[in-house]
């Protein structure tokens, strides 16, 4: 509860007078001290969520929402002629994650504390974070994100720890992220610096001096790794992550006077991919200075920790040369080297599951498998693959170690802050008990046949619509029509997602126009993504995307049929902006690579329909929809394990015998595009797509486009298309975070 008075005294003048800035400040003010009275979640045992990404987004709207003073300060800002979306907007966006794996634990946070479990996150206070991207000469250029310049939103704290890098002692500071759950409980997320980092030492765009440690340490989130100092710099990272989190684990658990051989009892620690690996031999190193010898600390770490897997690409799983980790954590290797003493010892037949391989690699995975108590994959067909495909040899030794967590995103923030148009009607139809339980939106279904309630879910996606619309020309200077069908692929840059068959369909689309076969009305294609900085091909595929969308603009007889409109920096400001507007959910990676996906959930609850693959968690919706109600093409996943293992797929033979996927791979460098953009790049890229197309692009792309037509077809078919929204989100809410931090509780954490 706030009331006018209140907010006015806070603000010290009257409202109708504030800047912007001066209203988001007081809002700041009026968040704190209400979070200040939220009771610290407490418990038996504690959790620490250790992640070296938080995709955590705008804080604003979401402490309003889980504090529980949104409606009433949004009442209270329009009677005085204010928009709170406007305020929100004043805040930087904290640059803290990627992509998936960044937002995941950011709504697990929210569903951890919301479920009143005592669990912290913990991870680095990145200067810069990713990179901030711009278009120059239709390519990506990478700017550097100064998102700590606008009003603090982190607390630093006195805590601080000496963390030996190299030989060297260097002092951490904490600073402290409150994390207030819906309703109940607040827990911290605790980010880690050094004093010493220099951001003055970044010049032309995001380069820097990879070894000045001392300076560098946290000024990027992945850094490139693709020279030694890069790696280094990785690894550099990494530990100085989780050698804070080991310390503040065994500084809280001394002072809750907690018996340290018993730290499992009292302690679960979940290690988010790889990046937080190095934990298990700090935690053991840590357990050993206590007196513990160090196959009982070996046990009672195994005992703690649990690994999370969210890939199965074989480039993304880390691997450390030995030498490199000798540089940087010298006092590790001991320890490091008993571990893969012990797993070869226990498993002296299968040299698969070696830690460190024959050429001197420490293969972090490895590590965490033989030395969790919990292995966990991110989808039902996820982790099927890692049980008998990827990991098989694993899965055999540690079977009951494996389970699966669908993964799944917080409806506070994908829902209720991003749609509150959706959200209150949603309200008035099947009242307010989904807030908590979001199985209840099933209850939707009853208005199956309500042509009221349908019409009023296709306005108010067209409000969307009109919303994303002005957005997009205030940011992009570029005209949408809302009355087009507005097709949604917003998601990291990678081969694997296959934006590049998205443009490829462009392509196709786009000749047929030519020839006059124009489709049953405009359509909008929108793209976000940010492609690596090193990564070559996926820059590429944004060159080709965003000549397309230069050609398309200036051609008079396309344009009125065909708009391409990609976002600069998608992040999850842009993505709260797009998602309640999108007409089609595009996940179109390749069957068995694309781990979950959490983008598919987040637009499937905001009512946009599905065209993608079996793939991820798109499997467990179309279980949800049924068939009917999700448009499923391409190969599946047993079908590209098989080509894979068999090398059975060469892009050539379908350029040679398909006409119309020749003509497609012709056009990128023919007079159109060449006139355009960059010719070699656009060269390199189509003989990648001929030559080497390691993720099948061609394999599915005729499927593609057809389903493709039968989609806008279908949506002309208003009847159809706005039962189908319905059942889409009233069959979301098991992609709820609160249902998948349900699970990991009682599977994995054991908390309460
Ligand atoms: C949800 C989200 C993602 C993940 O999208 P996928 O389609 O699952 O890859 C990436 N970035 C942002 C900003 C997001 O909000």
């Amino acid at each position: 509860m706030v009331t006018e008075k209140e907010f006015t005294e806070l603000l010290g003048k009257q409202i109708s007078a504030a800047t912007r800035e001066e209203l988001y400040a007081a809002c700041l003010k009026l968040v704190q001290q209400h979070m200040a009275e939220r009771p610290l979640t407490s418990g038996e045992k504690k959790l620490y969520y250790i992640s070296a990404e938080f995709l955590i987004g705008k804080q604003l709207g979401k402490n309003l929402i889980n504090l529980g003073l949104y409606d009433d300060l949004r009442q209270i800002l329009a009677d005085n002629g204010k928009n709170i979306n406007d305020v929100q907007d004043a805040e930087e966006e904290p640059s803290l994650g990627n992509g998936g794996l960044g937002r995941l634990a950011a709504c697990f946070l929210d569903s951890i504390a919301t479920l009143g479990l005592c669990g912290d996150g913990i991870g680095l206070r990145y200067h810069f974070g990713l990179f901030k991207q711009d278009f120059k000469d239709h390519k990506q250029v990478e700017i550097p994100d100064a998102w700590l310049g606008g009003p603090a939103i982190l607390r630093r704290t006195d805590t601080t720890f000496q963390v030996q890098l190299a030989g060297k002692n260097y002092n951490s500071v904490m600073y402290d992220l409150d994390v207030a759950g819906f309703r109940t409980g607040r827990n911290t997320l605790h980010l880690f610096d050094l004093d010493s980092v220099d951001e003055s030492i970044v010049h032309d765009g995001i380069q820097f001096d990879k070894k000045n440690i001392e300076k560098n340490l946290t000024l990027f989130l992945y850094p490139d790794d693709s020279d030694k100092d890069g790696q280094l710099l990785r690894i550099y990272q990494q530990y100085f992550m989780v050698s804070n989190a080991a310390q503040l684990i065994i500084k809280e658990q001394k002072a809750l006077g907690h018996d340290l051989s018993r730290l499992h009892e009292y302690v679960a620690v979940q290690i988010n991919d790889t990046h937080p690996s190095l934990i298990i031999p700090e935690l053991i190193r840590l357990l050993i200075q206590e007196g513990i010898p160090m196959r009982h600390a070996a046990t009672i770490v195994t005992n703690t920790c649990a690994y999370t897997n969210h890939t199965i690409l074989a480039e993304a799983l880390e691997k450390w040369p030995i030498s490199y980790l000798t540089e940087v954590v010298p006092h590790l290797m001991p320890i490091i080297g008993g571990l893969d003493f012990g797993a070869v010892c226990a498993f002296h037949d299968n040299a698969d599951l070696n830690i460190i391989d024959n050429e001197n690699r420490v293969h972090m995975a490895k590590m965490d498998m033989h030395y969790s108590h919990s292995i966990n994959g991110v989808a039902a067909l996820h982790t099927e693959i890692l049980k008998h495909q990827e990991l098989r040899h694993f899965h055999d030794v540690y079977y009951d170690r494996f389970n699966n967590k669908t993964n799944g995103i917080s409806f506070r923030r994908w829902l209720m802050l991003c749609n509150h148009e959706l959200s209150d009607f949603i309200d008035e139809l099947i009242g307010t008990e989904w807030h908590d339980d979001e199985y209840k939106l099933e209850n939707l279904l009853q208005y199956y046949d309500n042509e009221i309630v349908l019409n009023r879910l296709v306005e108010i996606k067209y409000h969307n619509k009109v919303r994303a619309a002005e957005f997009i020309r205030w940011k992009e200077g570029i005209e949408v029509d809302p009355e087009s069908v507005f097709c949604v692929m917003v998601k990291r840059l990678h081969e694997y997602k296959r934006q590049q068959m998205n443009a490829l369909y462009i392509i196709y689309e786009y000749m047929r126009i030519k020839r006059g076969e124009v489709p049953p009305r405009p359509i909008t294609i929108i793209f976000g993504a940010k492609a690596a900085p090193a990564y070559t091909m996926a820059k590429h595929i944004i060159h080709l995307i965003l000549c397309l969308q230069d050609l398309i603009e200036h051609d008079p007889q396309v344009k009125p049929w065909l708009k391409v409109v990609f976002i600069r920096n998608y992040n999850v400001a842009k993505a709260e902006k797009l998602i309640p507007a999108a007409d089609i959910s595009e996940q179109i990676s390749l069957a068995s690579k694309e781990a979950s996906g959490t983008g598919n959930m987040k637009l499937m609850l905001n009512g946009a329909v599905t065209i993608g693959t079996a793939d991820g968690a798109n499997v467990e919706i179309r279980d949800l929809v049924g068939y009917g109600n999700i448009y499923i093409f391409g190969r599946t996943s047993d079908d590209v394990i098989n080509l894979y293992n068999c090398s059975g797929y060469h892009a050539r033979e379908y350029y040679e015998r398909s006409q119309s996927i020749h003509e497609i791979l012709d056009f990128i460098t023919g007079p159109e595009l060449s006139a355009i953009g960059d010719i070699e790049v656009l060269k390199a890229l189509q003989d990648n797509l001929i030559n080497h197309d390691w993720f099948m692009t061609l394999l599915d792309l005729e499927s593609y486009c057809s389903v493709k037509e039968t989609i806008l077809y279908d949506y002309e078919n208003r009847d159809k298309w706005k039962r189908m929204m319905l059942v889409n989100i009233a069959k979301a809410g098991f992609f709820s975070s609160d249902r998948t931090i349900m699970e990991y509780n009682r599977d994995i954490w054991h908390l309460k």
